[in-house]
């Protein structure tokens, strides 16, 4: 394997500190080198939770950078595989391969430094130019809008958990006094496991017929693990479900102000009314298959 340089895919080549730069085209770093004599990159992707959230026998605790290689024809063969994306699993086994470290499992990872790792590794693939449609805010009409993907800011996780290398956070309700001394609430950022978790619990309860319009509360049980000294999780969803709307606007606030991860927002001008606007990047098809969009 070649000498390892600090190649970093998302900002650069730069330390991971600060917005994304202009990208990685163009720069050569690492290379691993197979029998073949085939190149393939290696990048060093900022971590947005910087390694905080993991425990100390993890590999990721405390790691700023994590490394991949890029992506290769293999890893098309992930993308279009039936059974993964029936099982929801692609992104994971996408991650999974491309990891250098084969210690760390995807299913860990907070979603935010999968984000990074997801757009990184588009990058390696495709480039970082990525044209979707978007709906325009204002009038509703669609319009092809490019996003380049390695110019999306990166939010570093800025509230500290309650103790280094775990992924527990704490925030107080509002209080109806000041006397009051105010529920403590608990929480913790999803992982991919949880993602995964969560859609096939939805698909299991679409199946039996269920609706499956509960995806707040869903989402609160499972990213809070104690209400003040509560952590018996019946009582928990009891709580998720009577919470006051003012304690669930709080509690959401809290958790997407602190949630790592990669701002997929951009500023775009609709060409039907001229109106400028801020839009989330939405994560079609073409982002890893650029050429179904064409
Ligand atoms: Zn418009």
């Amino acid at each position: 394997m070649a000498k390892r340089k600090n190649n970093n895919v998302l900002t650069g080549g730069k330390e991971p500190e600060g917005s994304m730069a202009s990208g990685w085209a163009g720069q050569r770093g690492d290379v691993m080198r197979d029998e073949f004599g085939l190149e393939i990159p290696v990048e060093s992707v900022p971590l947005p939770s910087k390694g905080v959230v993991y425990a100390p026998d993890h590999p990721l605790h405390m790691q700023e950078t994590v490394e991949i290689r890029a992506m290769t024809a293999r890893e098309e063969d992930i993308l279009t595989s039936k059974a993964l994306i029936k099982k929801g699993t692609v992104i994971t086994e996408l991650i999974k391969s491309c990891l250098i470290d084969k210690r760390i499992d995807p299913n860990d990872m907070i979603l935010g430094d999968r984000y990074a790792l997801m757009v990184a590794l588009r990058i390696t693939g495709y480039g970082s130019d990525y044209t979707v449609e978007v709906a325009c805010p204002a009038c509703g009409e669609r319009s092809r809008q490019e996003f380049n993907l390695s110019q999306l800011p990166i939010s570093r996780l800025s509230k500290e958990p309650i103790a280094a290398g775990s992924n527990v956070f704490e925030t107080i309700m509002p209080k109806n006094k000041e006397s009051d001394p105010g529920i403590v609430i608990r929480y913790r950022h999803m992982t991919g496991a949880d993602e995964i978790n969560i859609t096939q619990m939805q698909e299991r309860k679409k199946k039996q017929g269920f609706q499956t319009d509960n995806l707040i509360t869903t989402r609160y049980q499972h990213q809070i693990v104690a209400v003040n000294d509560i952590t018996d999780k019946t009582k928990i969803q009891m709580f998720c479900q009577r919470m006051p709307t003012k304690y669930s606007l709080a509690l959401r606030k809290a958790m997407d102000e602190n949630e790592p991860g990669i701002q997929m927002k951009q500023h775009i001008q609709c060409p039907s009314c001229f109106e400028e606007s801020e839009v989330s990047m939405p994560l079609g098809a073409s982002f890893f298959w650029p050429d179904t969009d064409r």
